[in-house]
């Protein structure tokens, strides 16, 4: 018996609840603009989710307040949306959302900038971050271990001597949002658990331009480097197939 492994019923359930993820998400990076809100964008994300049918995951997961984590700049990951968190030129603005769909969970985040850079390694942050994520998915197969991925993600952000976050994780995710096992994104390959087909799991980097120490915030939710350093976060959730990967939360690029 391994609830780990999903059903075909169940996989397909997680594609049409990816497939929503990515175009609610592709909706709400078109509104990130200056002047407007975090929870402007949350009510969109709540708008959406509606419309579809679906429901929200993140919603009162352990006590979480809103559907949709946004985190700008050093916040790493959990920020709560706030009708007086306003974004700016510059800012690194990140979206981590999840649907849930006939029972089944998705799970995936972006970092973006709004308008002009504030600085050129910035974008580079965004770029290598986003980069590590396609080596984890791309290390994925029947028969991978936790350590392969992890090792993968590593060789990206290490390179470019990024903090790479080790208090927080990915993670198998379908019927609850954070399943076993944990997908760090550091270690050694040939370690951790084997997983394998059918099988699904959210492999999330998050990356800072300096330490890999973290602080929560008095709000006990929102996560931020430690020495105040800007940080990026990205996220699929992807099927393990005998051929591979498949992402279930890829968007369409525009
Ligand atoms: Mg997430
Ligand atoms: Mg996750």
């Amino acid at each position: 018996m391994n609830t780990q492994v999903k059903t075909r019923t169940e996989i397909l359930a997680m594609r049409e609840s990816g497939k929503m993820l990515a175009t609610i998400l592709s909706d709400l990076i078109k509104s990130v603009e200056v002047g407007v809100s975090t929870k402007d964008i949350a009510i969109l994300a709540a708008r959406e989710l509606k419309s579809l049918g679906a429901e929200a995951p993140f919603l009162g997961y352990q006590g979480f307040p809103d559907v949709i984590c946004i985190s700008l700049n050093d916040e790493i990951v959990h920020g709560i949306p706030r009708p007086d968190k306003v974004i700016r030129e510059g800012d690194l603005v990140s979206l981590d959302f999840g649907v849930k769909w006939r029972g089944m969970i998705t799970d995936s985040a972006l970092t973006l900038i709004v308008g002009n850079p504030r600085d050129p390694q910035h974008r580079q942050l965004l770029s290598y971050t986003e980069a590590s994520l396609q080596e984890g998915i791309a290390a994925v197969h029947d028969g991978v271990r936790t350590g392969d991925i992890a090792a993968a993600v590593e060789r990206v952000l290490k390179k470019h001597d990024y903090g790479i976050i080790r208090d927080l994780v990915g993670h198998g995710v379908g019927h609850q949002l954070h399943e076993g096992p944990n997908i760090p994104n550091y270690g050694r390959a040939n370690t951790g658990p084997w997983l394998k087909a059918g099988m699904t799991i959210a492999i999330e980097p998050m990356a800072t331009l300096g330490t890999w120490k973290i602080k929560v915030d008095p709000d006990g939710w929102t996560v931020r480097s430690a020495d105040g350093s800007m940080s990026a976060h990205f996220e699929h959730t992807v099927l393990i197939t005998k051929e591979g990967a498949e992402v279930l939360t890829l968007r369409n690029q525009s």
